[in-house]
């Protein structure tokens, strides 16, 4: 059995010390906003190279917390990619803003700059580029087009924490980068948890409000806020994680580039275009006998998925919205795209019995 994210080894690895600081912090009973989620926070903003971290509850809460703290609001158009994670639409959604979906690069997933470009208007205030499966937008151009037209960037860093540009981590190029701890992302927790990064201190304190019943000061309320804060015990499983994140990236790294070396002629494996540094929170190939593949897979208890099998712009709740949008190189993509097991803790040697099975279903 090959797991897509072996949580339980990871888990086994750190016990210890996960245990030990879950224990002191039952005796120390500070659950809300505690000693531990003010430590993670500067311990992630020195880690990121960013001024501020403002922890929340989860990543979708992040993009819409994002949004708010940046002004956006009903009436105004955001750029982002088709090819994502609903949540990235959804925090759109929630603040009354349209989205407006491009098309991708065919090679990295992520979205196409020029796509952007041709698709903004006088209602455009912002673009929210996603680090797809780990692998950095190239912010610089982003953001070289965003100053052109006046634009804010909110980055979606759900899939790239410690994933960076030239020692530029992703999450600090915008105005915010908004961060996941999912379990199953690059770095995840027990539960659910999110976080934004910002060099704004204005952004920064709108956003310590937002999460907090828009209060800063107990039992005084200057805006409608959101009951949205990193759980205390999550921050302390984050802590212990952080410590070992730059060599999760590496090790994760390693799994993907012999996967791409074995897979050659196989499949075709995801490629990188050199900008950044991609920290492979997923592993996504091309094949057109994808149908076969998982087949064999799941057969010899193989884990494998689907990322993502519909682009935003056809997904029931937008298909009527958008059904004049084409997107032929996200839907083209959707219809090829194979995820294979990664994470640190995979072996070369489960690597080499994944290619068989592969190597056996062609
Ligand atoms: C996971 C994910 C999110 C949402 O994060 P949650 O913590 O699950 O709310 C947003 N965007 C992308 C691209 C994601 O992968």
């Amino acid at each position: 059995m090959i797991p897509m994210v072996d949580l339980k080894r990871q888990y086994h690895k750190l016990k210890n010390e996960i245990d030990q600081g879950i224990q002191n912090a039952l005796e120390n009973a500070q659950f809300i906003l505690g000693p531990n989620v003010q430590a993670f926070e500067k311990e992630t903003a020195a880690n990121l190279k960013t001024e501020h971290s403002v922890s929340c509850a989860s990543g979708t809460d992040a993009l819409h917390l994002a949004l708010l703290a940046a002004g956006i609001g009903p009436g105004d158009e955001v750029i982002t990619t088709t090819f994502t994670f609903i949540a990235t639409a959804e925090a759109i959604c929630y603040i009354g803003a349209t989205p407006v979906f491009v098309d991708i690069d065919p090679k990295t997933f992520n979205m196409d700059i020029d796509a952007v470009e041709a698709v903004i208007t006088k209602k455009t205030k912002a673009i929210i580029p996603v680090h797809i499966f780990g692998q950095p937008v190239d912010m610089p151009r982003i953001m070289q087009l965003a100053e052109k037209h006046g634009l804010q960037v909110v980055e979606d860093c759900a899939q790239s924490y410690g994933a960076d540009i030239k020692g530029k981590m992703t999450g600090t190029f915008g105005i915010a980068g908004c961060h996941s701890f999912f379990p199953s992302k690059n770095l995840g927790c027990y539960g659910d948890g999110g976080m934004i990064t910002t060099n704004d201190s204005s952004i920064a304190d709108r956003l310590r409000i937002l999460r907090n019943h828009g209060s800063f000061e107990r039992y005084h309320h200057n805006i409608i806020g959101y009951n949205s804060r990193l759980d205390e015990l999550q921050a302390i499983i984050l802590r212990v994680k952080l410590k070992h994140i730059e060599e999760f990236n590496r090790e994760r790294r390693r799994a993907a580039h012999y996967y791409s070396k074995q897979l050659a002629g196989l499949v075709t494996p995801p490629q990188e275009d050199g900008i950044g540094t991609h920290v492979y929170h997923q592993y996504v190939t091309l094949t057109d006998k994808r149908d076969a593949i998982m087949k064999k897979l799941t057969e010899n208890e193989i884990a494998c998925a689907i990322y993502y099998p519909i682009p935003l712009h056809k997904q029931p709740v937008f298909a009527e919205q958008f059904k004049s949008l084409s997107l032929p190189i996200s839907e083209r993509v959707a219809a090829q795209c194979m995820a294979l097991p990664i994470h640190p803790e995979l072996t070369n040697q489960q690597i080499d019995q994944i290619v068989t099975v592969i190597k056996s279903a062609i």
